[in-house]
């Protein structure tokens, strides 16, 4: 499989079917992770710019919503089908922009982005609802769900493709337009997506604003003329969405961080259960709010469960994210690297390192996959989201401590228990205070299937059928029958 480099769109935001550069002052660059030079550059946009774009959404919103189902869909699965025909454009912008390993994009990321893609296209087609009835003698009552209006989507770095289809895409058919505001340092396949889904749209249904999360995020997130703020992203950035949304208020979908416990009893296959593990802790350089980074392992096994993870981690290929035997592509960013090694830096004496830690000595930026033992719960690597290819390790010596540790922790996205007995998996996952849970496995994500979190890792849910009902309003309908 060979790399072929894609031409790098001109970032522009596209307001009302129309391209036009950002009203802005600054000029925003975007670099490629793999060796840190600049891919292109573009201008920030101000909080007019979104009232422009807000505007050309709201007014495109009764047409559009107008449509049957089957209309919209067939105008969505027209996007998929283009889609799909150029998912090789779109894994090279991903492999640029977000450092995505090629043949993960290839054989991953991208086919599932289209798979999504196609889901949603036909996911507004069976909404469902309560029956309708007499459930006040006399009258007969039905709900009716209703588009919300104007979506705005706000989304991250590290799947920026994906989470923009995710937001896009549902909103879409269930009967909305939208905005979105791309993370500024990947916008690449967001303004190639809207590109190609313009042609099969009326204008101003999908719009899209490139620029600084504090002042195009913050803008949108607490416009009035917004409906619903769909927001993936850090957890400190959340609550600044959800003060915002509350002003007018504005419903939101908040997707926020996450460390995921990883609890490891004591009859597993060791070999197997390690080489999983280690797949859905690496998987996009850990940047990803599921990956598997918390290993809590019944102490009976923990040494022999850490050198076979330590085995699993030397096997990765780290490198630059266009050669095909990459496994481990850079970390998004300078200051994500940084942010990575300070933790890792500020480590408890009593740690030791068992694997990596450092950064090996190359352009872009990279760090060596890592493992971290000897932690307790109160320290930073436990209790912070990660956000890298590190791995830390506690031990239990009971089923209620492994609980106990796994959810001590603020954030409640997703955690995994690995074991043969399926009577205590269902216990401990039954107990996890987590959206996600797995046992004998870790990451597994369906457009299908509804993704969301608990306590700091926010509320509402993307996919499934509760993915698009969130894009909907529920009216209660009663009819008298004198
Ligand atoms: P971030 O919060 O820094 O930025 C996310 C988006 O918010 C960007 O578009 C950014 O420009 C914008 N933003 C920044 N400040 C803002 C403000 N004040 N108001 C409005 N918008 C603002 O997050 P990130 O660093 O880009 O992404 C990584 C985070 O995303 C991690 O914490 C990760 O766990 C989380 N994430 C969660 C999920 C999930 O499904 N729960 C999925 C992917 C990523």
């Amino acid at each position: 499989m060979a790399f072929t480099a894609p031409t790098v769109p001109t970032v522009a935001n596209l307001i009302d079917g129309q391209w036009v550069d950002g009203s802005g002052t600054d000029t925003l660059t975007v670099l490629n992770p793999g060796t840190g030079q600049v891919l292109t550059s573009f201008r920030s946009s101000t909080a007019e710019d979104v009232d422009r774009a807000v505007a050309a959404a709201r007014a495109a919103q009764p047409g559009w919503a107008a449509l049957s189902a089957r209309q919209r869909s067939e105008a969505l699965h027209a996007i998929s089908v283009e889609f799909a025909s150029r998912l090789s454009e779109f894994i090279g912008l991903e492999v640029l922009d977000a450092g995505k390993p090629l043949t993960a994009a290839t054989e991953e990321e991208l086919p599932d982005i289209a798979d999504s893609v196609r889901h949603f296209a036909g996911a507004a087609r069976v909404l469902s609802g309560q029956a309708a009835g007499e459930y006040v003698a006399g009258t007969t009552t039905f709900i009716r769900r209703e588009p919300l209006g104007v979506v705005a989507g706000v989304t991250p770095w590290n799947y920026p493709l994906w989470q923009a289809v995710w937001k896009i895409m549902p909103s879409l058919a269930a009967g909305n337009t939208v905005v979105i505001k791309p993370a500024e340092i990947t916008p690449l396949s967001t303004v190639a997506f809207a590109a190609l889904a313009q042609q099969h749209l009326p204008a101003g249904v999908l719009n899209i604003v490139n620029g600084q999360g504090s002042v195009v995020g913050a803008a949108l997130a607490g416009h009035p003329g917004v409906d619903l703020v769909s927001f993936t992203g850090s957890t400190a950035t959340g609550r600044n969405i959800a003060a915002a949304a509350a002003q007018n208020p504005n419903r939101a979908i908040l997707e926020l961080g996450g460390n995921a416990p990883v609890i490891v009893f004591d009859d597993v296959d060791i070999d197997s259960a390690a080489e999983s593990i280690v797949g859905a802790a690496l998987y996009n350089a850990g940047q990803e709010c599921m990956a598997a980074t918390r290993l809590i392992i019944a102490d009976t096994v923990a040494d022999r469960f850490l050198e076979a993870v330590v085995d699993n981690l030397k096997k990765v290929t780290l490198g630059d994210p266009t050669d095909e035997h990459t496994t481990l592509g850079p970390l998004i960013s300078a200051e994500q690297l940084d942010r990575v090694e300070k933790l890792i830096a500020n480590r408890p004496t009593s740690s030791t390192v068992l694997c990596g830690g450092n950064r090996p000595d190359r352009p872009g930026f990279y760090l060596e996959p890592t493992l971290i033992s000897g932690l307790s719960q109160d320290d930073d690597l436990i209790q912070q989201e990660i956000f890298g290819p590190v791995m830390t390790a506690q031990t239990f010596s009971d089923e209620s401590e492994a609980v106990a540790l796994a959810n001590g922790v603020d954030f409640g996205l997703a955690g995994s228990v690995w074991t043969r007995d399926i009577g205590r998996g269902m216990r401990v996952v039954n107990a996890l205070n987590y959206g996600n849970v797995w046992i004998n496995n870790h990451l597994v994500v369906a457009p299908d299937l509804p993704i969301g979190g608990f306590n700091s890792s926010g509320y509402g849910k993307e996919g499934g059928q509760l993915g698009i009902e969130e894009f909907t309003r529920v009216k209660q309908i009663g009819i008298s029958l004198t």
